[in-house]
C-alpha cells in the first residue's frame, strides 16, 4: 500500500519523497488511519520500527486542517523521556512541517539548557515535544498552557516510567483537557505501562510490531573472553585490525566512559564520549560529529541506548556489559537496523560470564564466543 492512500495531506506526501520513503513500514501502515480517524492508539513497538513517523504524519496532517493561532497554546504535545529523543523527534516534526503551508510551527524543549531562550522561542508553537521536568518548569513559568492541547504522544512510555518520571506524568496529565486523543507508544507492555494506559487511553486500537527479532536476525553478535587488564587493548586492537571507522562503545558508568575515550585518544583512535554528566551543548555536539562520520568512536553509557537512531551504524561493542537483558538488545539494537547488516561484540570478562549468559538465554539467542588469550595485544 502506498503512502498516498493512507489519507495523510498530499503535501506531507511530497515530503515523504523527498525523504526516499518509499513505502510505509508496517507500524505506519496500522497507526496513520487510526490516528487520522480520531482514535487513540496503543502501540507496542520499538526504535527502529518507523514509530516516529507513524504519529508525526498523522498528528500534521489533522493539525494542517485547523487554523493557525499565535499564541502559546499548545495544539500537539508529544513527552519524551531524554532530551536526545525529544531532538530526534523534533527533526522529524520539523521536517515534515516545512512542507505544510503554512509553515507549522513546532518545537523541543528539554532540561540541561538555559529556559529563557525556550521561553521567548515558544510563541505560536503548535506542536511541542518535550522532556516531562523541563515542561512542567515552562507551565510554572507560563511560558506555554496545556489547556487546548488536543493530540496527546507519550512515546517510550516505558522508558518513561523507568526514568522515574510517573509523578510528572500525572502532573502534566492533570493540565491536560480531558477531551483530547491519546497515543502512546512502549517498547514492552510491562504492569506499569498497562496500569498507565488503562488510565491515559479510552478504548485504544492496540497495534504492535517485532521490530526487535528482526533487527537481532540482522546483527552479527560475538562474545570475547578477556581479563580485566587486556580489555582495554583487545578493544583497541578490534577497533584498528578491523578498520571500524564508526563505532559505538558502551560502558556502564560515567567515569568509565570518560576513561575509556581518554585512552582511545591516548592512542591515536579519535574518540569521544557522552553521558549524563555532560552539558546539553557537550552532547549534542558529540552525537552530531558522530552521526556525521567525523568522529570514529562515541562512548556512551546507557542513556543513549534508546531512541537515538543513527542510521547504518555498523558496530557496537560492549566494552560492559548492561545489567538488563533488554538492555543488552536495545545496546546492540542500534546496529542492524532498517536492513543494514551490523555487528555487535561483547567483552566478557571472566566476572561477566554468567550474566552474558543469562543475557542470551533471555535472548533466545547463543552468541560465537572466542578466547582472546591467543591475541597478541602488545602494541595495543
Ligand atoms: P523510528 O523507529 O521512528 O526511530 O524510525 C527508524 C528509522 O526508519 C528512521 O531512520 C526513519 O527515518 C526510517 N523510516 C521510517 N519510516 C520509513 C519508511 N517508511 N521508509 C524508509 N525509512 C523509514
Amino acid at each position: 500500500m502506498p503512502f498516498s492512500s493512507l489519507g495523510l495531506s498530499p503535501r506531507l506526501v511530497t515530503a515523504l519523497s523527498a525523504l526516499d520513503f518509499q513505502k510505509p513500514y508496517p507500524i505506519q501502515e496500522k497507526v496513520i488511519p487510526e490516528v487520522l480517524m480520531g482514535k487513540d492508539v496503543l502501540g507496542i513497538a520499538q526504535t527502529g520500527s518507523g514509530k516516529t513517523a507513524s504519529y508525526v504524519l498523522p498528528v500534521l496532517s489533522l493539525l494542517e486542517k485547523k487554523e493557525t493561532k499565535r499564541n502559546r497554546a499548545i495544539e500537539a504535545l508529544v513527552v519524551v523521556p531524554t532530551r536526545e529523543l525529544a531532538q530526534q523527534v523534533q527533526e522529524v516534526i520539523s521536517h515534515f512541517a516545512s512542507f505544510l503551508e503554512p509553515r507549522l510551527k513546532s518545537m523541543a524543549v528539554y532540561g540541561g539548557v538555559s529556559i529563557n531562550p525556550q521561553m521567548k522561542a515558544l510563541m505560536g508553537v503548535r506542536v511541542l515535544v518535550a522532556t516531562p521536568g523541563r515542561l512542567l518548569e515552562l507551565v510554572e513559568a507560563n511560558a506555554l498552557t496545556l489547556s487546548e492541547v488536543q493530540i496527546l504522544v507519550l512515546d517510550e512510555a516505558d522508558k518513561m516510567l523507568n526514568l522515574g518520571f510517573k509523578e510528572e506524568m500525572d502532573k502534566i496529565i492533570a493540565l491536560l483537557p480531558s477531551k483530547r486523543q491519546n497515543l502512546l507508544f512502549s517498547a514492552t507492555l510491562a504492569e506499569d505501562v498497562q496500569s498507565i494506559t488503562s488510565l491515559i487511553l479510552k478504548d485504544p486500537i492496540f497495534v504492535k510490531v517485532e521490530a526487535e527479532k528482526e533487527n537481532l536476525d540482522l546483527i552479527s553478535q560475538t562474545g570475547y573472553f578477556v581479563s580485566e587488564e587486556r580489555k582495554g587493548p583487545l578493544l583497541r586492537y578490534l577497533i584498528k585490525h578491523n578498520d571500524m571507522q564508526q563505532v559505538l562503545v558502551f560502558t556502564s558508568s560515567v567515569y568509565q566512559t570518560e576513561n575509556v575515550a581518554e585512552k582511545l585518544r591516548k592512542n591515536g583512535i579519535q574518540a569521544n564520549c557522552i553521558h549524563s554528566k555532560k552539558s546539553q551543548e557537550a552532547r549534542t555536539k558529540a552525537l552530531k560529529s558522530f552521526k556525521e562520520g567525523h568522529m570514529r568512536v562515541l562512548v556512551a553509557t546507557d542513556l543513549i541506548a534508546r531512541g537515538i537512531d543513527i542510521q547504518f551504524l555498523p558496530f557496537v561493542i560492549n566494552y560492559e556489559l548492561p545489567r538488563s537483558p533488554k538492555d543488552y538488545i536495545h545496546r546492540i539494537g542500534r546496529t542492524g537496523r532498517a536492513e543494514n547488516p551490523g555487528e555487535a561484540i561483547s567483552l566478557i570478562t571472566p566476572d561477566e560470564q554468567q550474566h552474558f549468559r543469562v543475557i542470551q538465554k533471555k535472548m533466545k539467542k547463543w552468541v560465537t564466543m572466542v578466547d582472546s588469550e591467543s591475541i597478541d595485544l602488545r602494541g595495543f
